[in-house]
Protein backbone atom coordinates (compact mmCIF):
# COMPACT_ATOMS: atom_id res chain seq x y z
CA UNK A 1 0.00 0.00 0.00
CA UNK A 2 1.36 3.03 -1.10
CA UNK A 3 2.04 6.32 1.14
CA UNK A 4 -0.06 8.95 -0.19
CA UNK A 5 2.20 12.11 1.00
CA UNK A 6 0.58 15.43 -0.13
CA UNK A 7 1.88 18.82 0.91
CA UNK A 8 -0.13 21.83 -0.06
CA UNK A 9 1.00 25.59 0.89
CA UNK A 10 -1.07 26.32 3.83
CA UNK A 11 -3.57 29.24 3.80
CA UNK A 12 -2.14 32.05 5.86
CA UNK A 13 -4.29 34.58 7.79
CA UNK A 14 -3.16 37.82 6.28
CA UNK A 15 -2.31 40.78 8.79
CA UNK A 16 -4.94 42.90 7.37
CA UNK A 17 -7.35 40.44 8.83
CA UNK A 18 -9.65 41.15 11.85
CA UNK A 19 -7.83 39.16 14.63
CA UNK A 20 -5.11 40.07 16.69
CA UNK A 21 -1.62 39.29 16.15
CA UNK A 22 -1.77 36.55 18.71
CA UNK A 23 -5.23 34.93 17.27
CA UNK A 24 -3.84 35.31 13.90
CA UNK A 25 0.04 33.38 15.34
CA UNK A 26 -2.62 30.34 16.86
CA UNK A 27 -4.52 30.10 13.69
CA UNK A 28 -1.29 30.26 10.94
CA UNK A 29 0.18 27.42 13.69
CA UNK A 30 -2.65 25.59 13.38
CA UNK A 31 -3.56 25.50 9.69
CA UNK A 32 0.20 25.30 9.08
CA UNK A 33 0.09 22.13 10.88
CA UNK A 34 -3.30 21.02 9.52
CA UNK A 35 -1.55 21.38 5.75
CA UNK A 36 1.84 20.37 6.03
CA UNK A 37 2.05 16.56 7.14
CA UNK A 38 -0.22 13.93 5.78
CA UNK A 39 -0.31 10.89 7.97
CA UNK A 40 -0.25 7.61 6.28
CA UNK A 41 -3.96 7.74 5.70
CA UNK A 42 -4.38 11.63 4.72
CA UNK A 43 -5.35 12.80 8.21
CA UNK A 44 -4.03 15.95 9.65
CA UNK A 45 -0.66 14.67 11.86
CA UNK A 46 -1.77 14.61 15.18
CA UNK A 47 1.13 16.67 15.90
CA UNK A 48 -0.46 19.61 14.22
CA UNK A 49 -3.40 19.03 16.66
CA UNK A 50 -1.44 19.26 19.93
CA UNK A 51 1.49 21.87 17.86
CA UNK A 52 -1.86 24.16 17.59
CA UNK A 53 -1.79 25.76 21.21
CA UNK A 54 -3.96 28.34 22.10
CA UNK A 55 -2.21 31.38 23.46
CA UNK A 56 -3.20 32.46 27.32
CA UNK A 57 -1.21 34.94 28.97
CA UNK A 58 -0.95 35.28 32.79
CA UNK A 59 0.11 37.95 34.91
CA UNK A 60 1.00 38.80 37.87
CA UNK A 61 1.27 41.29 40.28
CA UNK A 62 3.25 40.29 43.92
CA UNK A 63 4.61 41.20 46.77
CA UNK A 64 5.81 38.80 48.95
CA UNK A 65 5.53 36.43 46.32
CA UNK A 66 2.77 34.47 47.39
CA UNK A 67 0.88 35.95 44.24
CA UNK A 68 3.80 34.52 42.25
CA UNK A 69 3.53 31.07 43.49
CA UNK A 70 -0.01 31.27 42.54
CA UNK A 71 0.18 32.49 38.90
CA UNK A 72 3.45 29.49 38.60
CA UNK A 73 0.68 27.00 39.78
CA UNK A 74 -1.61 28.10 36.99
CA UNK A 75 1.05 28.40 34.45
CA UNK A 76 1.64 24.96 34.92
CA UNK A 77 -2.34 23.80 34.73
CA UNK A 78 -2.68 25.46 32.09
CA UNK A 79 0.02 24.31 30.27
CA UNK A 80 -1.13 20.40 31.03
CA UNK A 81 -4.24 21.66 29.45
CA UNK A 82 -2.60 22.35 26.18
CA UNK A 83 -2.00 26.26 26.49
CA UNK A 84 0.53 28.01 25.28
CA UNK A 85 1.19 30.10 27.91
CA UNK A 86 2.96 33.35 28.30
CA UNK A 87 3.87 34.03 32.04
CA UNK A 88 5.11 37.16 33.18
CA UNK A 89 5.40 39.21 35.79
CA UNK A 90 3.51 43.15 35.54
CA UNK A 91 6.93 44.54 36.66
CA UNK A 92 8.39 43.61 33.04
CA UNK A 93 5.26 43.28 30.87
CA UNK A 94 5.05 45.19 27.55
CA UNK A 95 1.79 47.07 28.67
CA UNK A 96 1.60 48.12 25.17
CA UNK A 97 1.00 44.15 24.28
CA UNK A 98 -2.21 44.19 26.20
CA UNK A 99 -4.58 44.72 22.84
CA UNK A 100 -2.60 41.92 21.46
CA UNK A 101 -3.75 39.46 24.43
CA UNK A 102 -6.97 37.27 23.83
CA UNK A 103 -6.91 35.09 26.62
CA UNK A 104 -5.58 36.86 29.86
CA UNK A 105 -5.57 35.73 33.57
CA UNK A 106 -4.26 38.25 35.85
CA UNK A 107 -3.48 37.75 39.34
CA UNK A 108 -2.32 40.68 41.93
CA UNK A 109 -2.01 41.08 45.97
CA UNK A 110 -2.82 44.49 46.93
CA UNK A 111 -0.85 45.84 49.34
CA UNK A 112 -0.39 48.87 52.01
CA UNK A 113 -4.10 50.95 52.14
CA UNK A 114 -5.14 49.40 48.57
CA UNK A 115 -2.15 50.32 46.72
CA UNK A 116 -1.08 47.88 43.44
CA UNK A 117 2.06 45.95 44.89
CA UNK A 118 5.39 47.58 43.32
CA UNK A 119 5.55 45.17 40.58
CA UNK A 120 2.36 46.13 39.26
CA UNK A 121 2.19 50.05 39.67
CA UNK A 122 3.48 50.90 36.35
CA UNK A 123 0.83 48.95 34.62
CA UNK A 124 -2.09 49.88 37.37
CA UNK A 125 -1.24 53.58 36.11
CA UNK A 126 -0.99 52.81 32.42
CA UNK A 127 -4.30 50.86 32.15
CA UNK A 128 -6.01 53.20 34.11
CA UNK A 129 -4.92 56.28 32.48
CA UNK A 130 -7.07 58.20 29.56
CA UNK A 131 -4.74 57.10 26.93
CA UNK A 132 -5.61 52.71 28.38
CA UNK A 133 -6.38 51.33 24.75
CA UNK A 134 -9.83 49.26 24.12
CA UNK A 135 -9.53 46.08 24.83
CA UNK A 136 -12.38 44.25 22.76
CA UNK A 137 -10.37 41.31 21.95
CA UNK A 138 -9.78 40.28 25.53
CA UNK A 139 -11.64 37.73 27.41
CA UNK A 140 -10.17 37.78 30.50
CA UNK A 141 -10.44 36.57 34.75
CA UNK A 142 -9.02 38.18 38.00
CA UNK A 143 -7.38 36.63 41.31
CA UNK A 144 -7.08 39.01 43.97
CA UNK A 145 -5.44 38.63 46.95
CA UNK A 146 -5.91 40.62 50.29
CA UNK A 147 -6.01 40.52 53.91
CA UNK A 148 -9.64 41.49 54.99
CA UNK A 149 -7.89 42.68 57.89
CA UNK A 150 -7.73 45.97 55.91
CA UNK A 151 -10.61 48.58 54.72
CA UNK A 152 -9.67 47.86 51.18
CA UNK A 153 -9.64 44.55 50.95
CA UNK A 154 -8.23 43.01 47.48
CA UNK A 155 -8.88 46.71 46.09
CA UNK A 156 -6.05 46.16 43.35
CA UNK A 157 -7.46 43.12 42.44
CA UNK A 158 -11.45 44.82 41.83
CA UNK A 159 -9.63 47.63 40.47
CA UNK A 160 -8.17 45.91 36.97
CA UNK A 161 -11.40 43.75 37.04
CA UNK A 162 -13.47 46.94 36.80
CA UNK A 163 -11.14 48.64 34.23
CA UNK A 164 -10.42 45.39 32.11
CA UNK A 165 -14.20 45.29 31.71
CA UNK A 166 -14.69 49.76 31.17
CA UNK A 167 -12.18 48.98 28.33
CA UNK A 168 -14.30 46.34 26.67
CA UNK A 169 -12.94 43.02 28.02
CA UNK A 170 -15.13 40.26 28.42
CA UNK A 171 -15.35 38.72 31.97
CA UNK A 172 -15.03 34.84 31.45
CA UNK A 173 -14.95 34.00 34.64
CA UNK A 174 -15.87 36.32 38.40
CA UNK A 175 -13.05 37.87 39.87
CA UNK A 176 -12.49 35.74 42.99
CA UNK A 177 -10.77 38.09 46.28
CA UNK A 178 -8.88 35.82 48.38
CA UNK A 179 -8.31 36.55 52.18
CA UNK A 180 -4.98 35.19 54.02
CA UNK A 181 -5.95 31.46 53.47
CA UNK A 182 -6.16 31.46 50.11
CA UNK A 183 -5.43 28.03 49.08
CA UNK A 184 -9.02 26.93 48.25
CA UNK A 185 -10.28 29.95 46.72
CA UNK A 186 -7.62 30.10 44.18
CA UNK A 187 -8.15 26.40 43.73
CA UNK A 188 -12.40 27.12 43.03
CA UNK A 189 -11.39 30.06 40.45
CA UNK A 190 -8.28 28.32 38.58
CA UNK A 191 -10.60 25.09 37.55
CA UNK A 192 -13.39 27.52 37.26
CA UNK A 193 -11.57 29.57 34.84
CA UNK A 194 -10.46 26.57 32.96
CA UNK A 195 -13.68 25.15 32.38
CA UNK A 196 -14.83 28.19 30.93
CA UNK A 197 -11.85 28.99 29.07
CA UNK A 198 -11.83 25.17 27.58
CA UNK A 199 -16.13 25.67 27.06
CA UNK A 200 -15.27 29.11 24.74
CA UNK A 201 -12.88 26.80 22.67
CA UNK A 202 -10.27 28.64 24.24
CA UNK A 203 -8.06 25.84 24.47
CA UNK A 204 -8.32 22.63 22.05
CA UNK A 205 -8.64 20.41 24.81
CA UNK A 206 -5.45 18.45 23.95
CA UNK A 207 -4.22 16.71 26.70
CA UNK A 208 -0.69 17.08 26.44
CA UNK A 209 1.70 14.34 28.31
CA UNK A 210 1.97 15.62 31.89
CA UNK A 211 5.43 17.49 31.27
CA UNK A 212 7.85 16.33 33.88
CA UNK A 213 6.45 17.78 37.36
CA UNK A 214 9.39 19.43 39.15
CA UNK A 215 10.05 17.52 42.44
CA UNK A 216 8.74 20.04 45.21
CA UNK A 217 10.26 20.20 48.38
CA UNK A 218 9.13 17.58 50.83
CA UNK A 219 8.39 19.98 53.37
CA UNK A 220 6.03 22.94 52.44
CA UNK A 221 3.53 25.46 53.98
CA UNK A 222 0.84 22.55 53.18
CA UNK A 223 3.23 20.52 55.10
CA UNK A 224 5.72 21.90 57.37
CA UNK A 225 8.55 20.82 58.75
CA UNK A 226 9.25 20.28 62.78
CA UNK A 227 11.90 22.01 63.21
CA UNK A 228 13.41 23.13 66.52
CA UNK A 229 14.66 26.24 68.14
CA UNK A 230 18.60 25.79 69.14
CA UNK A 231 18.98 29.05 70.32
CA UNK A 232 17.66 31.71 70.99
CA UNK A 233 18.28 35.43 72.85
CA UNK A 234 17.25 39.45 73.68
CA UNK A 235 19.14 41.55 71.42
CA UNK A 236 18.02 44.68 73.37
CA UNK A 237 20.06 45.60 76.43
CA UNK A 238 19.08 46.47 79.42
CA UNK A 239 16.72 49.73 79.83
CA UNK A 240 14.97 49.29 76.11
CA UNK A 241 11.58 49.57 75.48
CA UNK A 242 11.89 46.98 72.92
CA UNK A 243 12.31 43.20 73.07
CA UNK A 244 13.69 41.78 69.99
CA UNK A 245 14.18 38.36 69.75
CA UNK A 246 17.94 36.46 67.92
CA UNK A 247 16.47 33.10 66.83
CA UNK A 248 18.20 30.09 65.73
CA UNK A 249 16.71 26.86 63.93
CA UNK A 250 18.13 23.70 62.78
CA UNK A 251 17.22 22.88 59.71
CA UNK A 252 18.87 19.31 60.21
CA UNK A 253 16.94 16.32 58.24
CA UNK A 254 14.51 18.62 56.48
CA UNK A 255 16.01 18.76 53.34
CA UNK A 256 15.76 22.68 53.02
CA UNK A 257 17.68 24.60 51.41
CA UNK A 258 17.26 28.95 51.13
CA UNK A 259 19.14 32.14 50.27
CA UNK A 260 19.58 35.30 51.87
CA UNK A 261 16.25 37.39 51.06
CA UNK A 262 13.59 34.34 51.74
CA UNK A 263 11.91 34.48 54.49
CA UNK A 264 10.64 31.65 56.90
CA UNK A 265 7.17 30.65 57.35
CA UNK A 266 6.14 29.85 61.15
CA UNK A 267 2.59 28.38 61.93
CA UNK A 268 2.22 29.83 65.37
CA UNK A 269 0.18 28.04 68.36
CA UNK A 270 -2.02 30.39 70.33
CA UNK A 271 -1.04 31.63 73.84
CA UNK A 272 -3.33 28.92 76.27
CA UNK A 273 -4.03 31.71 79.00
CA UNK A 274 -5.74 33.32 76.28
CA UNK A 275 -7.53 30.66 75.37
CA UNK A 276 -8.83 29.83 78.63
CA UNK A 277 -10.10 33.40 79.56
CA UNK A 278 -11.34 33.61 76.02
CA UNK A 279 -13.73 30.12 77.24
CA UNK A 280 -14.57 31.51 80.31
CA UNK A 281 -15.81 34.76 78.19
CA UNK A 282 -18.30 32.31 75.96
CA UNK A 283 -19.05 30.06 78.60
CA UNK A 284 -17.97 26.54 77.21
CA UNK A 285 -15.90 23.91 78.82
CA UNK A 286 -12.52 23.44 77.00
CA UNK A 287 -12.75 20.03 77.22
CA UNK A 288 -16.05 19.51 74.69
CA UNK A 289 -14.59 17.82 71.88
CA UNK A 290 -14.62 19.53 68.29
CA UNK A 291 -13.22 18.20 64.83
CA UNK A 292 -11.38 15.13 66.94
CA UNK A 293 -9.71 17.57 69.61
CA UNK A 294 -10.59 19.37 72.52
CA UNK A 295 -12.24 22.67 72.40
CA UNK A 296 -9.20 24.19 74.28
CA UNK A 297 -6.46 22.31 71.97
CA UNK A 298 -8.43 23.66 68.55
CA UNK A 299 -8.52 27.34 70.21
CA UNK A 300 -4.42 26.93 70.81
CA UNK A 301 -3.51 25.18 67.29
CA UNK A 302 -6.18 25.85 64.54
CA UNK A 303 -8.08 29.60 64.53
CA UNK A 304 -7.05 33.03 64.73
CA UNK A 305 -8.74 34.12 68.00
CA UNK A 306 -7.14 37.64 68.57
CA UNK A 307 -7.30 39.87 66.02
CA UNK A 308 -10.23 41.88 66.18
CA UNK A 309 -11.53 43.47 63.19
CA UNK A 310 -14.35 45.43 61.45
CA UNK A 311 -15.34 42.30 59.33
CA UNK A 312 -15.24 40.02 62.83
CA UNK A 313 -17.55 42.44 64.30
CA UNK A 314 -20.27 42.50 61.59
CA UNK A 315 -20.32 38.56 61.90
CA UNK A 316 -20.42 38.69 65.68
CA UNK A 317 -23.14 40.96 65.78
CA UNK A 318 -25.18 38.76 62.92
CA UNK A 319 -25.13 35.85 65.89
CA UNK A 320 -25.35 37.47 68.56
CA UNK A 321 -29.13 38.70 69.26
CA UNK A 322 -28.15 42.45 70.93
CA UNK A 323 -29.76 45.48 69.86
CA UNK A 324 -26.68 47.87 70.66
CA UNK A 325 -24.35 45.37 69.08
CA UNK A 326 -25.98 45.11 65.86
CA UNK A 327 -26.31 49.06 66.18
CA UNK A 328 -22.65 49.80 66.52
CA UNK A 329 -21.78 47.41 64.03
CA UNK A 330 -24.20 49.01 61.28
CA UNK A 331 -21.70 51.90 61.53
CA UNK A 332 -19.11 52.36 58.68
CA UNK A 333 -15.84 50.68 58.69
CA UNK A 334 -13.48 53.67 60.25
CA UNK A 335 -15.42 53.85 63.39
CA UNK A 336 -15.56 49.96 63.97
CA UNK A 337 -11.38 49.85 62.97
CA UNK A 338 -11.17 52.51 65.71
CA UNK A 339 -12.97 50.50 68.53
CA UNK A 340 -10.08 47.50 67.14
CA UNK A 341 -7.46 49.61 68.11
CA UNK A 342 -5.98 48.00 71.22
CA UNK A 343 -8.67 45.60 71.56
CA UNK A 344 -8.80 42.00 70.71
CA UNK A 345 -11.49 39.52 69.89
CA UNK A 346 -11.97 38.44 73.98
CA UNK A 347 -12.47 42.16 74.58
CA UNK A 348 -15.90 42.42 72.39
CA UNK A 349 -16.80 38.84 73.23
CA UNK A 350 -16.68 40.46 76.84
CA UNK A 351 -18.64 43.90 76.10
CA UNK A 352 -21.25 42.31 74.60
CA UNK A 353 -21.02 38.51 75.82
CA UNK A 354 -23.16 35.88 74.49
CA UNK A 355 -23.06 32.38 75.66
CA UNK A 356 -22.23 29.62 72.60
CA UNK A 357 -24.44 26.86 71.94
CA UNK A 358 -22.02 24.90 71.03
CA UNK A 359 -18.65 24.22 70.26
CA UNK A 360 -18.84 24.28 66.70
CA UNK A 361 -20.90 27.06 66.45
CA UNK A 362 -17.96 28.78 68.57
CA UNK A 363 -15.34 27.74 65.90
CA UNK A 364 -17.54 28.93 63.21
CA UNK A 365 -16.82 32.01 63.25
CA UNK A 366 -12.75 32.46 63.59
CA UNK A 367 -10.47 32.28 60.40
CA UNK A 368 -7.82 29.29 60.27
CA UNK A 369 -4.21 30.44 62.08
CA UNK A 370 -1.77 31.46 59.67
CA UNK A 371 1.42 31.22 59.69
CA UNK A 372 3.43 34.42 60.19
CA UNK A 373 6.53 35.18 57.30
CA UNK A 374 9.93 36.41 58.41
CA UNK A 375 12.51 37.62 56.72
CA UNK A 376 15.51 35.11 57.49
CA UNK A 377 18.63 37.14 58.99
CA UNK A 378 21.51 34.16 58.23
CA UNK A 379 23.70 33.80 55.04
CA UNK A 380 22.98 29.59 54.65
CA UNK A 381 26.82 29.81 53.64
CA UNK A 382 27.81 31.23 56.80
CA UNK A 383 25.64 29.02 59.31
CA UNK A 384 25.09 25.64 57.76
CA UNK A 385 22.23 24.22 58.50
CA UNK A 386 20.59 26.57 59.97
CA UNK A 387 18.23 29.42 59.78
CA UNK A 388 17.61 32.40 61.86
CA UNK A 389 15.44 35.14 62.38
CA UNK A 390 15.44 38.42 64.24
CA UNK A 391 11.79 39.22 65.66
CA UNK A 392 10.22 41.97 67.36
CA UNK A 393 8.31 40.08 70.51
CA UNK A 394 4.92 42.08 70.92
CA UNK A 395 3.99 43.14 74.18
CA UNK A 396 1.74 45.84 75.44
CA UNK A 397 -0.75 46.35 77.55
CA UNK A 398 -4.11 48.43 76.28
CA UNK A 399 -7.62 48.63 77.89
CA UNK A 400 -6.68 47.27 81.15
CA UNK A 401 -5.07 44.11 79.49
CA UNK A 402 -1.88 42.50 79.10
CA UNK A 403 -1.72 41.50 75.15
CA UNK A 404 1.31 39.42 73.59
CA UNK A 405 2.33 38.77 69.36
CA UNK A 406 0.51 35.74 68.53
CA UNK A 407 3.56 34.45 66.82
CA UNK A 408 6.65 36.21 68.23
CA UNK A 409 6.05 35.11 71.85
CA UNK A 410 4.97 31.86 70.56
CA UNK A 411 8.19 31.88 69.27
CA UNK A 412 9.90 33.39 72.85
CA UNK A 413 8.02 31.81 75.25
CA UNK A 414 6.02 29.01 74.27
CA UNK A 415 8.02 26.62 71.40
CA UNK A 416 11.72 26.09 73.22
CA UNK A 417 10.60 22.86 74.05
CA UNK A 418 8.42 21.45 71.57
CA UNK A 419 9.06 21.47 67.43
CA UNK A 420 8.00 24.91 65.47
CA UNK A 421 6.30 23.90 62.28
CA UNK A 422 7.81 25.94 59.52
CA UNK A 423 8.43 26.07 55.94
CA UNK A 424 10.77 28.44 53.45
CA UNK A 425 9.00 31.26 51.53
CA UNK A 426 11.02 32.33 48.30
CA UNK A 427 11.50 35.92 47.14
CA UNK A 428 13.67 36.18 43.95
CA UNK A 429 12.95 39.86 44.31
CA UNK A 430 14.91 40.48 47.06
CA UNK A 431 18.48 39.15 45.74
CA UNK A 432 21.72 40.21 46.15
CA UNK A 433 23.03 41.20 42.50
CA UNK A 434 24.46 38.13 40.76
CA UNK A 435 27.35 40.29 40.24
CA UNK A 436 29.48 40.49 43.64
CA UNK A 437 31.33 43.32 42.19
CA UNK A 438 28.51 45.75 42.42
CA UNK A 439 27.74 48.09 45.15
CA UNK A 440 24.76 47.40 47.25
CA UNK A 441 23.21 50.08 49.99
CA UNK A 442 20.87 48.90 52.58
CA UNK A 443 18.15 50.80 54.70
CA UNK A 444 16.95 48.66 57.58
CA UNK A 445 15.73 50.06 60.66
CA UNK A 446 14.71 47.81 64.09
CA UNK A 447 14.22 44.38 62.70
CA UNK A 448 14.24 45.74 59.15
CA UNK A 449 17.93 44.73 59.39
CA UNK A 450 17.16 40.78 59.60
CA UNK A 451 17.90 40.56 55.55
CA UNK A 452 20.74 42.79 55.63
CA UNK A 453 22.77 40.60 57.89
CA UNK A 454 22.12 37.82 55.84
CA UNK A 455 23.30 39.74 52.89
CA UNK A 456 26.86 40.98 54.74
CA UNK A 457 27.54 37.44 55.90
CA UNK A 458 26.79 36.19 52.17
CA UNK A 459 28.82 38.79 51.03
CA UNK A 460 31.57 37.99 53.40
CA UNK A 461 31.41 34.10 53.10
CA UNK A 462 31.29 34.44 48.74
CA UNK A 463 34.44 37.07 49.27
CA UNK A 464 32.27 39.43 47.40
CA UNK A 465 34.77 42.37 46.30
CA UNK A 466 31.45 45.21 46.09
CA UNK A 467 31.02 47.67 48.60
CA UNK A 468 28.33 47.76 51.39
CA UNK A 469 26.55 50.41 53.16
CA UNK A 470 24.31 49.94 55.71
CA UNK A 471 21.58 52.01 57.00
CA UNK A 472 20.23 51.24 60.83
CA UNK A 473 18.11 53.17 62.88
CA UNK A 474 16.14 52.26 66.24
CA UNK A 475 15.46 54.03 69.50
CA UNK A 476 18.52 54.33 71.36
CA UNK A 477 22.08 53.29 70.89
CA UNK A 478 23.05 51.78 74.15
CA UNK A 479 19.95 49.52 74.04
CA UNK A 480 19.05 48.80 70.45
CA UNK A 481 21.76 49.07 68.63
CA UNK A 482 20.83 45.55 66.95
CA UNK A 483 24.05 43.27 66.18
CA UNK A 484 26.26 45.98 66.84
CA UNK A 485 29.70 43.52 67.71
CA UNK A 486 28.70 41.30 64.59
CA UNK A 487 28.43 44.84 61.99
CA UNK A 488 31.79 46.37 63.59
CA UNK A 489 33.91 43.20 63.25
CA UNK A 490 32.41 43.19 59.23
CA UNK A 491 33.64 46.95 59.06
CA UNK A 492 37.04 45.80 60.06
CA UNK A 493 36.64 42.59 58.07
CA UNK A 494 36.14 45.24 54.97
CA UNK A 495 32.80 43.63 54.51
CA UNK A 496 30.99 46.81 55.42
CA UNK A 497 32.32 49.83 53.64
CA UNK A 498 30.00 52.09 55.28
CA UNK A 499 27.15 52.55 58.26
CA UNK A 500 24.97 55.16 58.89
CA UNK A 501 22.84 55.00 62.14
CA UNK A 502 20.13 57.09 63.40
CA UNK A 503 19.22 56.21 66.62
CA UNK A 504 15.51 58.22 67.26
CA UNK A 505 14.93 58.62 70.42
CA UNK A 506 18.67 60.03 71.68
CA UNK A 507 18.27 63.80 71.23
CA UNK A 508 15.22 65.94 71.02
CA UNK A 509 14.80 66.07 67.47
CA UNK A 510 13.72 62.39 65.86
CA UNK A 511 16.00 61.84 63.94
CA UNK A 512 15.07 58.52 60.89
CA UNK A 513 17.44 56.37 58.50
CA UNK A 514 16.10 59.00 55.81
CA UNK A 515 17.91 61.72 57.38
CA UNK A 516 21.09 60.26 57.26
CA UNK A 517 20.30 59.24 53.86
CA UNK A 518 20.21 63.25 52.48
CA UNK A 519 23.09 63.79 54.82
CA UNK A 520 24.88 61.38 52.23
CA UNK A 521 23.57 62.87 49.53
CA UNK A 522 26.37 62.95 47.07
CA UNK A 523 28.01 59.76 48.06
CA UNK A 524 24.37 58.07 47.62
CA UNK A 525 23.79 59.16 44.38
CA UNK A 526 27.48 58.66 43.35
CA UNK A 527 26.83 54.78 44.78
CA UNK A 528 23.86 54.72 42.42
CA UNK A 529 25.78 56.07 39.30
CA UNK A 530 28.33 54.01 39.85
CA UNK A 531 25.54 50.41 39.88
CA UNK A 532 24.56 50.34 43.07
CA UNK A 533 21.70 48.07 44.58
CA UNK A 534 19.24 49.99 46.78
CA UNK A 535 17.39 47.61 49.02
CA UNK A 536 14.34 48.48 51.96
CA UNK A 537 13.14 46.39 54.47
CA UNK A 538 11.29 46.98 57.26
CA UNK A 539 7.62 49.13 58.37
CA UNK A 540 5.70 49.48 55.04
CA UNK A 541 3.01 51.96 56.56
CA UNK A 542 5.37 55.05 56.98
CA UNK A 543 9.36 53.97 57.02
CA UNK A 544 9.12 52.61 53.28
CA UNK A 545 7.36 55.89 51.98
CA UNK A 546 9.67 58.09 53.80
CA UNK A 547 12.63 56.53 52.48
CA UNK A 548 11.65 56.32 49.02
CA UNK A 549 10.90 60.17 49.13
CA UNK A 550 14.23 60.84 50.38
CA UNK A 551 15.97 58.71 47.50
CA UNK A 552 13.62 60.05 45.21
CA UNK A 553 14.78 63.42 46.47
CA UNK A 554 18.84 62.80 45.91
CA UNK A 555 18.33 61.77 42.90
CA UNK A 556 16.55 64.83 41.69
CA UNK A 557 19.25 66.98 43.37
CA UNK A 558 21.88 65.49 42.91
CA UNK A 559 21.31 64.56 39.66
CA UNK A 560 19.66 67.86 38.68
CA UNK A 561 17.04 66.31 37.73
CA UNK A 562 13.24 67.56 37.51
CA UNK A 563 11.31 64.98 39.46
CA UNK A 564 9.64 63.76 36.55
CA UNK A 565 13.41 62.62 35.67
CA UNK A 566 13.84 61.50 38.95
CA UNK A 567 10.79 59.20 39.00
CA UNK A 568 11.90 57.48 35.42
CA UNK A 569 15.17 56.96 37.33
CA UNK A 570 13.97 55.37 39.82
CA UNK A 571 11.64 53.21 37.74
CA UNK A 572 14.56 52.49 35.70
CA UNK A 573 16.32 50.91 38.98
CA UNK A 574 13.11 48.83 39.57
CA UNK A 575 13.21 47.81 35.84
CA UNK A 576 17.01 46.72 36.18
CA UNK A 577 16.39 45.24 40.06
CA UNK A 578 18.30 47.74 41.82
CA UNK A 579 15.36 48.58 44.04
CA UNK A 580 14.63 45.86 46.51
CA UNK A 581 11.74 46.55 49.26
CA UNK A 582 10.86 43.64 51.43
CA UNK A 583 8.31 45.54 53.98
CA UNK A 584 4.81 44.95 55.41
P1 LIG B 1 10.45 50.19 64.33
O1 LIG B 1 9.24 50.27 65.15
O2 LIG B 1 10.27 50.34 62.86
O3 LIG B 1 11.52 51.25 64.86
C1 LIG B 1 12.84 51.24 64.33
C2 LIG B 1 13.24 52.67 64.20
O4 LIG B 1 12.51 53.23 63.13
C3 LIG B 1 12.93 53.49 65.45
O5 LIG B 1 14.03 54.29 65.78
C4 LIG B 1 11.78 54.33 65.02
O6 LIG B 1 11.76 55.59 65.66
C5 LIG B 1 12.12 54.53 63.58
N1 LIG B 1 11.02 55.03 62.77
C6 LIG B 1 9.73 55.25 63.14
N2 LIG B 1 9.04 55.81 62.11
C7 LIG B 1 9.91 55.95 61.09
C8 LIG B 1 9.81 56.47 59.77
N3 LIG B 1 8.66 56.96 59.28
N4 LIG B 1 10.93 56.46 58.99
C9 LIG B 1 12.09 55.96 59.44
N5 LIG B 1 12.24 55.44 60.70
C10 LIG B 1 11.17 55.46 61.50
O7 LIG B 1 11.24 48.85 64.57
P2 LIG B 1 10.60 47.45 64.89
O8 LIG B 1 9.88 47.49 66.19
O9 LIG B 1 11.68 46.46 64.70
O10 LIG B 1 9.49 47.26 63.76
C11 LIG B 1 9.90 47.04 62.43
C12 LIG B 1 8.68 47.09 61.58
O11 LIG B 1 9.05 46.60 60.31
C13 LIG B 1 7.55 46.20 62.08
O12 LIG B 1 6.32 46.78 61.65
C14 LIG B 1 7.78 44.92 61.32
O13 LIG B 1 6.57 44.23 61.09
C15 LIG B 1 8.34 45.43 60.02
N6 LIG B 1 9.28 44.48 59.47
C16 LIG B 1 9.08 44.10 58.20
C17 LIG B 1 9.95 43.19 57.63
C18 LIG B 1 9.71 42.77 56.22
O14 LIG B 1 8.87 43.39 55.56
N7 LIG B 1 10.41 41.77 55.70
C19 LIG B 1 11.00 42.63 58.34
C20 LIG B 1 11.19 43.09 59.65
C21 LIG B 1 10.32 44.03 60.20
P3 LIG B 1 10.65 55.96 66.77
O15 LIG B 1 10.00 54.71 67.23
O16 LIG B 1 11.45 56.63 67.84
O17 LIG B 1 9.71 56.91 66.07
Amino acid sequence: MSTQLSTTTAPYIPDTAPFSASQRAWLNGFLAGLYSTATAYGAPAATAQAEAKIPLTILYGSETGNTESLAKKTAKAAENKGFEVKLESLASYNKESITEESDLLLLTSTYGDGEPPDTAADFYEFIHSDSAPRLENLRYSVLALGDTSYAEFCKCGKDFDKRFEELGGQRVFDRVDCDVDFDEPFENWQSGVFEKLSANGSSNGAAVMEPEVEAEPTYTKKNPFPAKITRHFNLNGEGSSKETHHIEISLEGSGLSYEPGDALGVYPKNCPEYVVSLLEAVGLEGSVPVNGKSLKQALIEDYEITKLTPLFIKAYASLVDDAKLKEFAGNESAKLADYCWGREIIDLMTDYPYSFDSAETLVSIFKKLQPRLYSISSSPRAHDGEVHLTVGIVRYVSNGRSRKGVCSTFLSDRCCDESLPIFLHYNDKFRLPEDTSKPVIMVGPGTGIAPFRAFLEERQSTGSKGKNWLFFGDQHVASDFLYQEQLDKLQKDGFLHRLDTAFSRDQKEKVYVQDKMREAAAELFAWLEEGAYFFVCGDASRMAKDVDKALHDIIAEQGNMDEAAAAAYVKQLKADKRYGRDVY
